[in-house]
């Protein structure tokens, strides 16, 4: 497996490859089986396959865990030997934001609401990391969970709107038995934190099916947050959008398309993601 610091090494390493088949793997490191997931969903339909590992600093606020955020660089290096991975990215900051870093996406969209309401600078940061990684591994597929639903959609916009040459695939979000996503901060959860943690998609689930099953969908949501704040979670939102634009859906009217909810809430100090589909049971 190489390991590549710079831009010029990646582009040196996809030109010794005698097959363009690359599927690209973005991650922040701290890998754990949601990561192991899409690396498989790459190697299952790609000749060769990149992993970058970037903690990418555009993406995090000023009051945000930029400085704590988990980094486990040696194990993660060997969980991906173990995988298979032909190469491993892992720029430093200023090799990827050299000074004089000028240049900034800023999206509409799916982009709105939701995540953006919480963190204003999170999808920029987001849109110009993955911009500059795709054009710099220029794979034919990359591969993102849908355990972060909305940036998933604003990735699988960009690449549209920007008619970058790849296909964007979406791998569903790995959970433990208790239903709670694996994710990179659930190392901040404490003892009492993760006892309560699989509630966020127990509610999730629950919301699901009985909008699904026509049941009104304000009530629904109602009761969802109520159960949550009585399981200790402070919510940030938990909304129903279309599936594919994210745009905002009519609660009044019967929910008869395929909708995607969405919620984030945080346990103490730990701040969780997650999603369901929602797929109306038409009569
Ligand atoms: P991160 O390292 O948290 O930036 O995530 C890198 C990629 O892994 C993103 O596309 C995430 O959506 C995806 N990912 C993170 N957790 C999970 C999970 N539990 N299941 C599936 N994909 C995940």
């Amino acid at each position: 497996m190489q390991i590549l610091n710079t831009v010029s090494q990646v582009r040196e390493f996809k030109n010794s490859l005698i097959s363009n088949s690359v599927g690209f793997v973005p991650t922040m490191g701290a890998l754990h089986d949601g990561h192991m997931a899409l690396v498989q969903a790459a190697k299952e339909n790609n000749e060769h396959v990149i992993v970058s590992i970037f903690v990418n600093p555009k993406q995090f606020g000023a009051n945000e865990d930029l400085t704590t955020y988990p980094r486990t660089l040696d194990e993660d290096l060997a969980f991906l030997e173990k995988l298979g991975v032909d190469a491993v990215f892992t720029p430093s900051a200023h090799e990827f934001y050299p000074n004089g870093f000028s240049t900034s996406i800023s999206m509409q969209g799916p982009a709105l609401g939701l995540e953006s309401d919480y963190r204003p600078d999170f999808f920029s940061g987001v849109c110009i990391v993955v911009a500059k990684l795709l054009c710099t591994v220029m794979p034919n597929r990359a591969y993102f969970g849908e355990k972060d639903y909305q940036q998933l959609c604003v990735v699988a916009q960009m690449v549209r709107d920007l008619n970058l040459p790849i296909y964007i695939i979406s791998c569903p979000t790995v959970r433990k038995t208790s239903g709670l996503a694996l994710s990179s901060r659930n190392v901040y959860l404490s003892d009492e934190d993760f006892a309560h943690a699989p509630t966020l998609y127990a509610t999730l689930k629950d919301c699901a099916r009985k909008i699904a099953s026509g049941k009104h969908a304000v009530e629904v949501l109602h009761h969802g947050k109520s159960n949550l704040k009585h399981h200790k979670f402070a919510v940030d939102y938990l909304e129903l959008r279309h599936s594919i634009t994210l745009a905002p859906v009519d609660l009044s009217l019967p929910i008869t398309t395929a909708c995607r909810l969405l919620v984030a809430a945080k346990l103490g100090t730990t701040r969780l993601i997650d999603n369901i589909a929602v797929n109306p049971i038409l009569k």
